[in-house]
């Protein structure tokens, strides 16, 4: 008798091991009690002790068969929304109807009965477990042989339904995480949808036209060939807008968008960019072409007349056009802005007009500008004449500041301060916005080693600054003088300053979060590839673009994108930070969202730090 308990218990040891079960303990046992058992054999008596030693071990769910038709009556009973109540079926090989091997074959052709576990008996002159495990197959979890002990019996069952349970876990867990990542998916496709088209007419949006940009950049590069961008603004919007309201504004921009999809073909992208301005990119066409094409349009809309609550309103547009030819453009942002500086060009010379973008233009006008401020920035870096700003950041989980962000500003000769969109861009274009940032970074450290340890800095950081050696030294012995906590100092960077240099970017990113510095990828959503730069670069925050933030309240779409990105942020492991949050509405809807931390006019607006005397 020893042995043969010796040998079952073996058995079961064995295929628990197997099966990578933790041991049962007693609360497992407890649980397992409720368990639905079905005990098939032929011989009655032999059936009705297997019952009563069950019950005596605390199971209460047991009901006994005596042909293998009993066993498949109780599994079609059991199924309920495809899953069957069934735990255990404890199967002697005696039945009169058929064969175990039988009753596998017609338990594998349902998927739920086909995991139900297999106790199976035999008796002992007939023991062969080798031919029973091979018609039992999977499901069998221990073999037993008449007469059964108490001692074997009960805990063997157990075991059986302990496997069962961990499985259905697993299982379930499973489930439960491809229904997560479904519902990722829809979010991620609704977004995709609101993301790159308009509202109101149904036309592309910006984002969607810079994916476009980018195909036909490459398109045009590939194959030398040449597409024409047309940056489109109504001449007399504003006047409709304001005499007459939103509603008749609403329907001239829907009549408008009409007109476009009419004029050009379906294969073209047609974009409302701005309020009263739209965007049309046309593939495989010549300046001669897209001139003529651009003349079509203007005439069109120059007969066009507006009526509404009978009230006539002239309509005109001003058309700006850029040639794209792969080989001379840098990136899609800068054939937009070229396009719209030809549109600004064609309203300047007395509107209703068409203006081709050339390069002198541009350069006119950057040259026009730096002439004014290159000597300025200069000076400034020079006679030190910048100044740093800081602006609270607030977590929502502490209720308290725990943030601030450097902000820069230029002093004038007369004392006037200078913001960032008045001289960055000449920076830029002058190859100036080194020493800029080099000179932000150095101010900031020194700022930071005079306020308290638990209060963090963002940096914001241009995109070019990954190109400069200085920088990542500069960083290193900053820490090293202060003994600032590296994980005190965030560095923001966009994703359309990351495009440019991606691999440098990136790599400058590892080093100084190796460092143990943190970086923010600012303005997010605003670019359109916002979600794949979170998928490759390795950034500990997100901020949400102001954009979507300023009107939350009002905007059912901007809530719907808001609440997406501190979702999948979320589920990136990052946080999140609101900026522009300049009301308490606006900042209890996005408390409501689970947003981390805001920063905005509300919680303080930028000003100069001065440490408690
Ligand atoms: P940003 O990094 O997105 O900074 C936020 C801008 O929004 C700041 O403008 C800030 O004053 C403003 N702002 C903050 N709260 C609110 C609000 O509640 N409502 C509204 N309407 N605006 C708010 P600022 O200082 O003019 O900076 C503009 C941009 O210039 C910055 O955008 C950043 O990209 C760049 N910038 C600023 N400082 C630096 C710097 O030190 N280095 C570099 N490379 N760029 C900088
Ligand atoms: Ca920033
Ligand atoms: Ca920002």
């Amino acid at each position: 008798m020893d042995t043969e308990i010796d040998s079952n218990f073996k058995l079961d040891e064995e295929l628990a091991i197997q099966q990578q079960i933790a041991p049962i303990t007693a609360s497992d046992v407890a649980d397992l009690l409720d368990s639905k058992i079905v005990i098939a054999g032929a011989n009655i008596s032999d059936v009705a002790f297997m019952e009563t030693m069950l019950k005596i071990s605390g199971f209460s769910d047991i009901t006994g068969v005596h042909d293998g038709e009993g066993v498949l009556a109780n599994l079609r009973q059991g199924i309920r929304d495809d899953i069957c109540d069934v735990d255990l079926i404890v199967l002697d090989n005696n039945l009169s109807d058929m064969t175990a091997h039988d009753l596998r074959l017609i338990m594998d052709q349902f998927s739920e009965w086909r995991l139900i576990p297999i106790i199976a008996l035999t008796k002992e002159s007939q023991w062969d477990a080798a031919q029973l495990l091979t018609d039992l197959g999977h499901g069998v979890t221990s073999l037993h042989y008449r007469p059964l002990t108490a001692e074997s019996f009960p805990p063997a069952v157990t075991t059986a339904l302990a496997v069962k349970k961990e499985r259905d876990l697993v299982s379930q867990r499973q489930m439960q995480l491809e229904d997560e990542l479904a519902t990722l998916k829809v979010m991620e496709a609704r977004l995709q949808f609101s993301v790159t088209h308009d509202d109101l007419t149904g036309l592309s949006n910006r984002r969607r036209l810079e994916q476009a940009l980018e195909l036909s950049l490459t398109q045009t590069l590939n194959f030398n060939t040449s597409s024409a961008l047309f940056y489109i603004d109504l001449d007399s919007f504003k006047v409709l807008n304001d005499a007459e309201g939103h509603e008749a504004g609403d329907t001239l921009l829907v009549q408008v968008a009409d007109s476009l999809r009419s004029y050009f073909s379906t294969d073209d992208t047609l974009v409302r960019i701005g309020s009263d301005e739209y965007a049309v990119l046309v593939d495989n066409i010549d300046e001669h072409s897209a001139m003529d094409h651009a003349e079509g349009l203007r005439s069109l809309f120059d007969g066009y007349h507006f009526e509404f609550n009978e009230h006539y309103y002239h309509l005109s547009v001003s058309i700006g056009v850029k040639i794209i030819e792969g080989k001379n453009e840098s990136s899609s942002g800068e054939v937009l802005s070229q396009a719209n500086q030809a549109c600004f060009t064609a309203k300047k010379r007395g509107r209703n007009r068409v203006h081709l973008f050339s390069l002198d233009d541009k350069e006119m006008h950057v040259l026009r500008h730096s002439v004014k401020w290159a000597p300025r920035i200069r000076a400034a870096l020079k006679q030190e004449n910048f100044l740093l700003e800081l602006q609270p950041i607030y977590a929502l989980a502490s209720n308290s500041i725990t943030h601030y962000e450097c902000l820069i500003r230029m002093r004038g000769s007369d004392d006037t301060l200078y913001y960032p969109d008045d001289f960055i861009p000449v920076a830029e274009a002058m190859g100036l916005i080194h020493q800029i940032d080099l000179w932000v970074v150095n101010k900031a450290f020194d700022l930071m080693s005079q306020m308290p340890s638990d209060i963090s800095i963002s940096i914001n950081l241009s995109g070019n600054i990954f190109l400069d050696r200085n920088l990542f030294p500069l960083v290193e012995k900053k820490l090293a003088q202060t003994g600032i906590e590296p994980n005190r100092i965030v560095f923001e960077i966009t994703e359309t300053s990351a495009i440019s240099n991606f691999e440098q970017t990136k790599e400058m990113v590892e080093r100084l979060r190796s460092l143990g510095c943190r970086f923010a990828l600012d303005d997010f959503g605003a670019g359109f590839n916002s979600y794949s730069y979170l998928k490759h670069f390795p950034v500990d925050i997100l901020k949400i673009d102001g954009g979507f933030i300023t009107n939350l309240i009002n905007d059912p779409v901007d809530q719907l994108l808001v609440k997406s990105m501190i979702d999948i942020a979320h589920s990136l492991g990052k946080t999140t930070v609101a900026e522009f949050v300049e009301n308490q509405s606006t900042m209890d809807l996005l408390k409501s969202y689970g947003v981390d931390f805001v920063q905005g006019y509300l919680i303080g607006k930028p000003q100069v730090y001065l440490p408690n005397p």
